[in-house]
């Protein structure tokens, strides 16, 4: 099966086999080194330095965003969430279920983020410690604006809280203007689901709230410094986070990764026009992780579904109001352009056969 929803992802075969390495306690030296690898893989990911940590947390990507959250904003801090799309909204959930002191800059779903609006907030609203942001909000596609909202940050002294979960590996992000962005392993680094983690500038984590204990950004950082871990990991799972972070490197890194999505997406993306099916966005508004497209018309999302289903094909559909409307399709993943080239043609199939059932 050719999964296209965004993550978790097909995996290569070295990365599913790395699933099975040997048993492992989590309090031998073994795990410490594979541990301690990890860390600096996704430090090298973007070429951070000693200045920032990669922290792990086993959990879905969710699990790192809520531990950036109800870590990053001190007791005395305020935090203003951009919300244009469900992770938006799910940040400020976040920050509710936290009793963080907090404001939300609401856009409709379809709207890039309004940077006059998000300035006028920040000047009018000196309270404000944090924004936090979505950089791929993936119920759209849409890839929002990280540098300019960085400036923003940086010009009135705010740290910037940035969910890269869908993101980080293939967009590029400039660690200059932020303080931690969250990511998972199951999805633009290839790797199979259940960790996840911040990357984190070292100083930030000095004045870190303890709101949570088993999402303690601090004590994850403390106890991975010393080579330890607070509680059991998913080491299975760790094993094929780093199987995927030297195949990541061994093919380029995030830009040969970014270039091969790109490439994909196009191919879909123009495929699929050329079919007269509509694309949500213009694509130099978009990642190029995901494209969300309209459902031709007369066809539901189910039948569209389960027609690619039986052809070997997972898509994934809309959220909330977009679920009659939309349908999406993610480049990540161990697939490849006949992958993509045999999806064009099996959505094009369904349409004829859809025009031969109800000729309109
Ligand atoms: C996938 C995703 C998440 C996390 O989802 P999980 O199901 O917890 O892995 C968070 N934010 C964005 C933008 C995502 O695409």
């Amino acid at each position: 099966m050719i999964l296209l929803n965004p993550g978790p992802v097909n995996l290569s075969a070295r990365v599913r086999q790395a699933l099975v390495n040997p048993d492992l306690c989590h309090r031998e030296s073994e795990f410490s080194e594979l541990q301690n690898e990890i860390r600096a893989r996704l430090l090298a990911v973007y070429a951070l330095d000693e200045a920032w940590a990669a922290v792990l947390v086993t959990g879905s990507g969710t699990a790192a965003v809520e531990a950036m959250i109800a870590s990053l904003v001190p007791d005395t801090g305020h935090l203003l969430v951009l919300e244009n799309g469900v992770y938006g909204e799910r940040m400020s959930a976040i920050a509710k279920a936290h009793r963080i002191n907090r404001s939300s800059l609401q856009h409709p779903w379809q709207a890039p983020l309004d940077l006059d609006r998000i300035k006028a907030k920040l000047v009018d609203n000196p309270q404000i410690t944090h924004v936090a942001m979505v950089h791929h909000e993936t119920t759209t596609g849409r890839l929002n604006r990280l540098a300019e909202v960085s400036a923003l940050c940086k010009a009135r002294g705010v740290g910037l809280l940035v969910d890269a979960v869908s993101s980080f590996g293939a967009e590029q992000i400039d660690f200059g203007g932020i303080a931690a962005c969250a990511a998972t392993a199951n999805k633009c680094l290839h790797g199979a689901p259940g960790v996840s983690f911040v990357m984190v500038r070292r100083d930030v984590l000095r004045s870190a709230a303890r709101r949570s204990l088993y999402l303690d950004l601090a004590n994850y950082c403390a106890e991975q410094d010393n080579s330890s871990t607070p509680f059991t990991p998913s080491i299975p799972v760790f094993y094929a986070l780093h199987e995927a972070l030297i195949e990541f490197e061994e093919q380029g890194g995030w830009r040969s990764r970014h270039r091969r999505y790109r490439e994909l997406i196009a191919l879909a993306r123009d495929g699929l026009i050329t079919l007269g099916v509509e694309p949500l966005l213009p694509f130099e508004d978009t990642s190029v992780v995901l494209n969300a497209f309209r459902l031709p018309p007369g066809m539901s999302y189910l039948a569209l579904h389960d027609g690619l289903k039986g052809r070997g094909f997972v898509i994934y559909a809309g959220q909330g109001a977009f679920a009659r409307t939309l349908f999406r399709i993610s480049t990540m993943g161990t697939i490849d352009r006949g992958d993509v080239e045999r999806l064009v043609a099996a959505v094009q199939q369904l349409n004829g056969s859809l025009e031969t059932v109800t000729p309109q």
